[in-house]
């Protein structure tokens, strides 16, 4: 089982780690550094990187020898997963790349603290119900039941650093697809979201094939209308498929 908030000094388990631009969220279109830590608290059912959930892979790295490949780079860098959040070494990777006035995205489900952390945007994807692996491994549903759902971990991060807020969506089904809405209403609520903030919410269809999120796009632009989230691309899945390194 993975360790919760477990710490390697100095050291991070990295799945990969390349340069592209950013995919997803406000910074879409941000040629910027990824690296991609292994070990996540979460097994989604839909999971689109499973190397660092279900079957967690990865080399060991400094985190000094990480800051100076990410100084090689981009300004922007993005540290995803996985579950960031994990490991007290991200927050000191995040530290030294800020350090050296690089901007840090930090990608998280929102379900645990890192003490320690400072970044300069926080993108929360908290996962819904249809996320839990009710068909495939019981033990991991269970435990993914009980950790998923911290509002109160949240609205922590979004009290501490600039936020985004994600939600993937299962849009290919209509009924599933309200089902999800209100219960990011309700989560909304439970985090006390303002109006003025909604713009800061986007809906992600969940899928990697492009003709299925295109399709998602034309479901999900009225809904956004009528309640006043964003509708999230994934743009490197259109630009380079789904695959590594992208
Ligand atoms: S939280 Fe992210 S990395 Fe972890 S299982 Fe869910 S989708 Fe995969």
């Amino acid at each position: 089982m993975t360790p919760v908030n477990s710490t390697h000094p100095g050291r991070l388990r990295v799945q990969e780690r390349f340069v592209s631009v950013q995919g997803e969220g406000a910074l879409v279109g941000v040629p910027s550094s990824f690296v991609r830590v292994s070990g996540c608290n979460l097994r989604c059912a839909w999971c689109d990187s499973p190397q660092t959930s279900w079957a967690p892979v990865g080399s060991s790295a400094k985190v000094e020898e990480l800051v100076r490949w990410a100084l090689g780079g981009p300004r922007h860098v993005v540290v995803t997963g996985g579950e960031p959040l994990l490991f007290g070494a991200v927050a000191e990777l995040v530290h030294q790349l800020r350090q050296r006035d690089h901007h840090v995205t930090v990608e998280t489900a929102g379900s645990v603290w890192l003490d320690g952390l400072a970044c300069d945007l926080v993108s929360i994807s908290p996962k819904l119900a249809h996320s839990t692996p009710w068909q495939r491994d019981s033990t991991w549903a269970a435990r993914h039941e009980a950790r998923r759902h911290t509002p109160r971990t949240v609205r922590r991060l979004m009290d501490a650093f600039e936020w985004q807020l994600k939600f993937v969506v299962a849009s290919d089904n209509d009924h599933q697809l309200e089902r999800d809405l209100q219960e990011i209403e309700d989560y909304l609520g439970e985090i006390a979201l303002t109006r003025a903030e909604r713009w800061r919410v986007f809906l992600m269809p969940e899928g990697t094939d492009p003709q299925r999120l295109g399709r998602a796009y034309g479901k999900l632009a009225p809904l956004c209308q009528r309640t006043g989230f964003r509708l999230a691309p994934r743009l490197h899945i259109h630009a380079f498929g789904h695959r590594p390194g992208t």
